[in-house]
């Protein structure tokens, strides 16, 4: 059976309820968590199954936020970052970057270096530096190699950022709140004050009307679309980012790799993760819901466009690519005739009985927490985030092995039942992914997974890393949710088929 909870487990009355469960609601959520108040979060579909699973899963400073002159969300961002991968170390971690320098072209080299001065000033580390041309063919050979000069070599982190998330929430339920994913929300209003939700169980129908002092509106580009929400959200321009995801065997990265697309200037870049390489991104006007952000013809050949001009050699086509996916950002319309110039900052309103909040980014998730809950602490003080804590639990023996560190980043203090409870073979990883069987079972007997594409696309990643979705894995993962979710041989038929319709639909490769 799924560790999910059922509406009658909740109670009648939350000092806070959280709608949303992306990387903005999970935040919350865990600040808000552990400090003697009620806490619930819901979630219309599953945690992290928003904007919050398709990002770039960098955790940033934001080079280009310094370019426009957004000084102080960049140096927030920075010393996030920082603290970030104190905090979490195999969940957030350094990732080197690199950013080839040629003759006559944009960027050049001394303004980067000027940039990436002022960026290690903020972080407080001298990261940067020079590499001449030798020096960056040795580490990237790929590189287009004419009229390179050299590289500027600096670091930032990286992540997965639905694990991120998922970590932040079952801390958060670990440490007291209730959560509840495939749980829709609508506002309840009474005498012109928020006072609490209609929540609409999506599997079973059944509904059910909890109370609240405070209600927290994270639902990111859904922001203006809740029912029974009372005017006031900010207007939204949701910009699609799409992404695709390369075999390293094909595109064989060691280090994160950025450049200027060579249209319209735009960053783009390409880094190893999780035994794959992630390449992107776009950003333009969605149409339509976010639900269905899917990668458009214009996008592949705007990427492989850039691509070719930066690792010519490789003859990468959108065909080689193991996987795409797309994300639609949740910007504040500022009206800016380019996409790209929009503010990624948050936005933040209020109402009698809510907060809202939307927009920023997944970096800067624990300072927005903060704000949003002394925002709701003026209508209960309670919801007072008090002094500064650490924003993840700590471990009570860190390990300092490569696969400890990952299962500690991923699974906090749980991680050394995880490895005690798992028979040794599933110690084993899946495939050529970082991924173990153990980690698999975990997550089907205690995170609240629902149906195949929860294991597949978030609690771990391997629809995304492997080929074809991961098709192959599939017998032995069904048996592993037969065991511990109780899917009878239709049951695991019908999840097999949805799935595969779901990735085909969202994120087979261009072309397949
Ligand atoms: C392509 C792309 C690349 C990015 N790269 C980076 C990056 O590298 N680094 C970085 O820091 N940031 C990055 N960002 C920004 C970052 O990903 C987003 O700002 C962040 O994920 C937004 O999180 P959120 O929680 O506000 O929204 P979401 O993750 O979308 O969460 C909102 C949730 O609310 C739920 N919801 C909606 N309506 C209801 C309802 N009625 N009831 C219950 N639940 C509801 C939705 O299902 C959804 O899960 C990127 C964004 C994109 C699109």
């Amino acid at each position: 059976m799924s560790s999910r909870i059922e509406l009658s487990h909740l109670r009648d009355h939350y000092d806070l309820v959280i709608i949303g469960g992306g990387i903005t609601g999970a935040g919350i959520l865990r600040e808000a968590s552990g400090r003697g108040t009620s806490v619930l979060l819901v979630e219309a579909r599953d945690f992290a199954s928003g904007t919050s699973s398709w990002s770039s899963k960098l955790v940033h400073g934001g080079l280009r936020y310094l370019k426009n002159g957004q000084w102080r969300l960049t140096l927030e961002s920075v010393r996030e970052r920082q603290r970030l991968m104190r905090e979490a170390p195999g969940l957030i971690d350094p990732q080197p970057f690199l950013m080839p320098i040629y003759a006559g072209a944009k960027p050049g080299r001394w303004l980067m270096q000027m940039g990436l001065l002022i960026y290690d000033l903020m972080g407080g580390v001298r990261r940067s530096s020079w590499l001449d041309q030798n020096a960056a063919l040795k580490r990237v050979p790929a590189l287009a190699p004419d009229r390179l000069l050299g590289a500027v070599a600096y670091e930032d982190a990286r992540t997965d950022d639905a694990r991120l998330v998922l970590r932040l929430i079952f801390e958060g339920r670990a440490a007291g709140a209730d959560v509840l994913n495939y749980t829709r929300a609508q506002l309840r209003s009474e005498g012109g004050r928020v006072s609490g939700v209609q929540l609409i169980d999506s599997l079973s129908g059944q509904q059910r009307e909890i109370g609240a002092g405070v209600v927290i509106n994270a639902t990111g580009a859904w922001a203006s679309d809740i029912p029974g929400a009372p005017a006031g959200a900010p207007k939204l321009r949701p910009l699609r980012g799409s992404h695709l995801v390369f075999p390293s065997a094909r595109w064989p990265l060691t280090e994160a790799v950025g450049w200027l697309h060579p249209r319209d200037q735009r960053p783009v870049f390409a880094y190893p993760w999780e035994g794959a390489v992630l390449y992107g991104t776009t950003d333009l006007d969605h149409l339509g819901t976010p639900d269905q952000a899917v990668i458009n013809p214009a996008e592949v050949d705007y990427l492989i466009e850039a691509l070719d001009r930066q690792f010519p050699a490789l003859r990468l086509r959108a065909s080689d690519a193991l996987a795409s996916y797309s994300g639609v950002r949740p910007i504040v319309d500022g009206g800016k005739a380019d996409p790209s110039a929009e503010s990624r900052e948050s936005a933040m309103w209020q109402q009698p009985g809510l907060v809202g909040i939307t927009g920023g980014k997944l970096t800067t998730f624990r300072v927005t927490a903060r704000q949003v809950l002394r925002e709701a602490a003026k209508q209960l003080p309670q919801l007072d985030p008090g002094p500064e804590r650490p924003v993840f639990q700590q471990p009570d023996n860190p390990v300092d092995t490569h696969h400890g560190r990952r299962l500690q980043g991923r699974f906090g203090a749980l991680a050394a039942r995880l490895q005690a409870e798992t028979p040794a073979d599933e110690l084993q990883p899946i495939g050529s992914t970082p991924y173990t069987w153990a980690e698999l079972r975990w997550s089907a007997r205690h995170e609240a997974v629902v149906c195949l594409s929860d294991l597949m696309m978030r609690r771990t990643r391997l629809g995304l890393v492997c080929a074809d979705g991961g098709s192959s894995y599939l017998p032995r993962i069904l048996q592993i949710c037969a065991e511990e979710l109780g899917w009878d041989e239709a049951r695991c038929a019908a999840e097999s088929d949805a799935y595969r319709q779901y990735w085909r639909r969202q994120h087979a490769p261009p072309g397949i």
